[in-house]
């Protein structure tokens, strides 16, 4: 049996959201922008998927715009700074390159940056206060770690920037990749009190190439690609309904008695945990993570560890694979988050999905148990 656990990585496209991809794609394939009758059907089929969505996540549909993934989110958010006076932009050590990659570039466009600590893996709202200065125009922490799964205190955050606006008088724009939060953890972006969220369909069983991006406010924000128009202005190019429908249909799914399912997979994190510190290795997944992350540091070099794993039909990931030089990634976010290189080398992360069963959540036990050290 091939045991797969590296869905933070990505997911299997589920059966439901394959069907309703082909439907789509099949009946109703016309270009939503067209204002002829097919066009004007899939127009409507796209404020209905819009519509659907936007109740799913809480949110007002005017306040969703699809994109072709969480990556694409991002840069639409970032490359957005590049169009205003450069001021400051405070993010933390442990983001993905998705979002952390924009350091470079805003530097490189005269912004100030700054890059918060993550002491044992989440961001300190007492470190932030520290950094808020009146220039500060964004700050952006994720929701959930790639790598360990932290749960990042995000209203507790949001609400430090929103303390500090009152005597700068100034808006800080609050921003929070969610790939790793949606469906997965009690998350509700108008509780949050966030201005921006980045959102990936293939992390839940979605497609890939398809993604959302959450403005409380899109009036206030002007995209560097227009293009024909298309999301409001907010996003050009034709829209991918099909994967879009995908997308719906995988939320409705993890949606669908979340509370259980997420109850259940932290039964099994908790029973593979106990297998891994058996086998005498350290947990890095803090305490208060994802039911769906468990990073650990095993006695080998990662790559080396994942490769014996892999041998034996296991498939897990070193750090982070949501980008070539995974294993680099990994390592840069868990050193951010204080973790000595040499543990930081050999860790390892196993990702769960919601259709994980049981069966292969004791098979990864067992063959964890064989390996040991490298057996
Ligand atoms: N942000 C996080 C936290 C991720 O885990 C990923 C995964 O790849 C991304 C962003 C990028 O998402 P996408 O593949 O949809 O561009």
């Amino acid at each position: 049996m091939d045991l797969y656990f590296d869905n933070a990585a990505t997911t299997k496209i589920s059966e439901r959201a394959l069907s309703a991809y082909t439907e789509t794609a099949r009946t109703v394939w016309a270009n939503p922008s067209s204002v002829h009758k097919p066009g004007l059907e899939a127009k409507r089929k796209l404020e209905e998927e819009r519509t659907k969505c936007a109740a799913l996540l809480g949110i007002k549909s005017e306040q969703l715009f699809f994109t072709s993934g969480a990556t694409e989110s991002i840069a639409a958010v970032f490359s957005s700074l590049l169009f205003t006076t450069p001021r400051k932009i405070i993010i933390s050590k442990i983001e993905h390159e998705a979002l952390a990659s924009w350091l470079t570039i805003l530097k490189q466009y005269g912004w100030k940056t700054t890059e918060l600590k993550a002491k044992n893996g989440f961001v300190s709202p007492a470190e932030l206060e520290k950094e808020l200065t009146p220039d500060t125009k964004m700050v952006a922490v994720m929701a959930v770690n790639n790598v360990t799964g932290a749960i990042q205190p995000i209203k507790e955050l949001v609400s430090i920037a929103r303390e500090y606006e009152k005597t700068s008088k100034r808006k800080i724009f609050f921003f929070s990749d969610s790939v790793q939060a949606l469906g997965k953890i009690p998350y509700n972006m108008t509780e949050l009190g966030i201005d921006g969220a980045s959102f990936s369909g293939h992390k839940i069983n979605g497609p890939r190439g398809i993604g959302m991006l959450y403005l409380k406010n899109p009036s206030s924000f002007r995209p560097l690609a227009p293009a024909g128009g298309q999301e409001k202005g907010k996003r050009g190019g034709t829209e991918n309904l099909p994967a879009i429908s995908a997308l719906r249909v995988a939320i409705e799914e993890w949606m669908d008695g979340q509370e259980e399912k997420n109850q259940r997979v932290q039964r099994m994190k908790e029973s593979i945990i106990a297998a891994i510190k058996e086998t005498g290795f350290e947990i890095l997944s803090p305490e208060k993570s994802s039911p769906y992350i468990i990073s650990f540091s095993s006695s080998l070099p990662s790559e080396v560890y994942t490769r014996i794993l892999s041998d034996k039909g296991v498939y897990v990931s070193s750090g982070s694979a949501c980008s070539n030089n995974a294993k680099g990634e990994g390592e840069k976010i868990l050193l951010g988050m204080g973790i000595r290189p040499e543990k930081a080398r050999n860790a390892v992360r196993i990702s769960l999905s919601n259709s994980t069963t049981e069966e292969e959540t004791e098979a990864l036990i067992k063959i964890i148990k064989e390996t040991g050290n490298g057996k």
